[in-house]
């Protein structure tokens, strides 16, 4: 027995850095423009969604657990919705408060705002995780600040990450390396492309594809034509955006992540421990990978890479692994060539057991 070099990979499949695509506020013209949008470029985008446009709060009980009403519109909205996610099955909800109106400091309040949209969209939309969460822009008085920060202790419990809104600054309430670049931005309506505000949007972009780190490009409305809300986007602007991401996506530089999900890696990744072991008597490499985070919260495979046994031939090697429900998979893996030797590059779920490597035909 012998430990062999193996690493967990900085993001997800060897990619540089990472772009997240997010529209707030999640109105079905827009919806269904970027469904279509990102179904034809094979992209993944996250929708902040307001709690009121589904339900209204009924009441809650002594375990914090909510219970809701709805009205004929409100049903409507989810079955429209249902519709939509079942159609373009690329988006992920991120919460994005009950109301959209100011927090206040009242407790019950704070934790409507925050805890009960998560149960509700878990709720009406089955399979969505809802681990993140987006503070709404509502007037600030010169409090907002201090709101969102009274709101910290509740988003805690339910969330892994909260994206602000002034700055636009992911806020991770989860162990992320304060060190790693993290660059939002918010598409504004511009005349001329790339200047200004755009060209932080270009800038942030090359930088995660070329030395790293994580852009999370935030966008509101986008219509067919130039609205008078400054914040709205046209479908033009919008493409031309797409544009100008999508070689980078398609060139595996960049991974297009769920909000969620580049938060589950980045945090996981940096808490990860990874063993590679391998018994020369049985030809066989143990892959370890654990952490000790929150596992209903941290679940998402990592990209690990484990250098062969100069003694391994064949161009590929078994893989058998389970993933985050326990389900084992068995699958072959393409051996790549390096500076380091022989090589290969899987996915792995963190504390699911023991992951096996085998030649092929050994
Ligand atoms: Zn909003």
């Amino acid at each position: 027995m012998s430990t062999i070099p193996a690493s967990i990979l900085p993001v997800k499949d060897g990619a540089v850095g990472i772009v997240s695509f997010v529209y707030d506020d999640g109105f079905m013209d827009t919806c269904l423009h970027l469904g279509q949008l990102f179904e034809r470029y094979g992209l993944l985008g996250n929708i902040a969604m307001i709690g009121k446009h589904f339900a209204d709060v009924a009441a809650v009980d002594d375990a914090g657990q909510y219970t809701f009403t709805h009205t004929p519109e409100q049903r409507q909205k989810i079955e429209d919705f249902r519709r939509f996610f079942e159609d373009y099955p690329r988006f992920q909800i991120i919460s994005h408060s009950m109301t959209h109106r100011a927090f206040g400091f009242d407790e019950e309040n704070l934790r409507r705002e925050t805890v009960a949209p998560q149960q509700l969209f878990r709720q009406i939309f089955p399979g969505q995780d809802v681990l993140s969460y987006a503070y709404p822009g509502f007037a600030d008085d010169g409090t907002r600040e201090a709101q969102f920060r009274a709101a910290v202790p509740f988003l805690a419990q339910a969330y892994i990450a909260v994206r602000g809104v002034t700055t636009g600054l992911p806020q991770p309430l989860a162990q992320l390396d304060p060190a790693y670049p993290i660059n939002t931005c918010s598409t504004r309506q511009v005349t001329e492309l790339y200047t200004s505000a755009d060209k932080r949007t270009k800038d942030a972009i090359m930088a995660s594809a070329s030395v790293g780190g994580w852009t999370v490009i935030t966008s509101h409305n986008i219509t067919d034509e130039l609205s008078e809300i400054p914040f709205y986007v046209t479908k033009a602007y919008y493409q031309t955006l797409i544009d100008f991401v999508y070689p980078f996506i398609a060139s595996g530089r960049l991974w297009c992540a769920y909000f969620t999900d580049a938060v589950q890696y980045l945090t996981e990744r940096d808490n990860a421990s990874l063993t590679a072991v391998y018994d020369e008597a049985s030809q066989r490499i143990s892959l370890t990978l654990t952490h000790t985070l929150d596992r209903e919260k941290f679940f998402y495979p990592l990209t690990v890479r484990v250098t062969l046994p100069p003694e391994w031939h064949a161009d590929s090697v078994r893989l058998q692994a389970a993933d985050r429900r326990g389900q084992r998979m068995d699958r072959e893996v393409t051996v790549e060539s390096g500076e380091g030797g022989r090589s290969v590059t899987v996915n792995l779920t963190p504390n699911q057991g023991a992951a096996t490597l085998t030649p092929i035909g050994a």
